[in-house]
């Protein structure tokens, strides 16, 4: 970078700074006069050390990235052109500028020392008003910015916490969230009950119609559950053919009526439209395990899965309780 000059011997004109428009320009040329103009050539670095000042482009562009080293992710910046201007929001707040800014193409920029950009503000109205409105349209920016990055976040945040197949919570859910349901119906004193659900020869159905009628099914029976549970419970594909419906505030007598509401669709869901006679069908084992003293996340499950366990033995398609 180096010094080419002053604004006052430049050819350049008020008017083509937009931070001055309706200024009153004799005043403000006059103020400006003996800035100076500095040359960045092409794919120069600029980044300041010293107190802020403000930068207005003359000719080129400069490529401005905010400092991802302070904290912030966002490494997408934005591209000033002539007659447009960085660092005046670093100036206002006597802040450094952490912003890194390189010359996309040869350029010529106009230095303006924070007492003259203070000074001028005290002269002009029409500086302060152009001010406020470029910091009201950066600020609007950045708020937009921050919506869309939080909406792609809750965007990957459901992806990791839904199975990608039957779109199900998946166990990183279920490991996250069983402990603070139980936590939650502990608190206000009321039941939980879970039901665990493996699909009855599962491999058969996939050895004889394939892996993807074999994926068809097991989307088959997600539905049946998400579409049989209240809107309070929660299904989960716990893994492989194995799923799992979280029934907060549902004791044991009303956990066994949903699961037999489960077991019953499982039996009449259409799980391949269009296929000849004889349609195959899905049956599932369920194994209902009801809180009680002593009983974690881990235990639940482990009772589930021991009276879903019985449930299988004693000839599937049905349901067996921990008692
Ligand atoms: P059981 O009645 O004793 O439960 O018999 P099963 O055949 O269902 O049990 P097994 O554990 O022997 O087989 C489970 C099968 O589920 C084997 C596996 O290929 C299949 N499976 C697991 N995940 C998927 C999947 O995502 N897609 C498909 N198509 N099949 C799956
Ligand atoms: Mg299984
Ligand atoms: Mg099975």
């Amino acid at each position: 970078m180096e010094s080419i000059g002053t604004f006052g011997a430049s050819p350049y004109t008020i008017r083509d700074l937009h931070l001055f428009r309706d200024t009153h320009e004799a005043s403000v040329a006059a103020a400006l006069a003996p800035c100076v103009i500095n040359r960045v050539a092409k794919g120069e670095q600029l980044r300041e050390r010293g107190p802020a000042r403000l930068y207005i482009v003359l000719s080129g562009s400069l490529a401005v990235v905010p400092d991802t080293k302070a904290g912030s992710a966002d490494t997408f910046g934005t591209t000033v052109r002539p007659g447009e201007s960085v660092g005046e929001q670093s100036v206002l707040d006597e802040a450094v500028n952490r912003e890194t800014m390189t010359a996309l193409e040869d350029c010529e920029l106009l230095v303006i020392e924070p007492d003259l950009v203070w000074r001028l503000i005290d002269q002009s109205n029409g500086l302060a008003r152009n001010l406020l409105r470029l910091l009201s349209f950066r600020i609007r920016a950045a708020n937009a910015q921050l919506r869309r990055r939080q909406k792609l976040g809750e965007f990957y945040r459901q992806l990791s916490l839904n199975d990608s197949l039957t779109g199900l919570y998946n166990r990183a859910w279920l490991d996250d969230a069983l402990p603070r349901l139980i936590a939650r119906c502990r608190e206000h004193g009321n039941p939980l009950s879970i039901v665990m659900v493996d699909l009855d020869h599962f491999k058969k159905l996939n050895d004889t119609h394939g892996h993807v009628a074999g994926d068809s099914a097991l989307c088959a029976a997600a539905s049946v559950l998400r579409d049989a549970l209240r809107p309070t419970d929660f299904a989960v594909r716990y893994g492989g053919e194995e799923m799992m419906a979280i029934l907060p505030d549902a004791g044991a007598e009303l956990a066994l009526k949903i699961a037999e509401r489960l077991r019953q669709r499982m039996r009449e869901a259409v799980v391949f439209e269009g296929m000849r006679l004889p349609l195959p069908h899905i049956t599932g084992s369920f194994g209902v395990a009801t809180l009680a003293p002593g009983l974690d996340d881990r235990a639940l499950i482990a009772a589930a899965d021991c009276a879903l366990y019985r449930a299988k033995e004693s000839g599937r398609d049905r349901i067996c309780t921990t008692d």
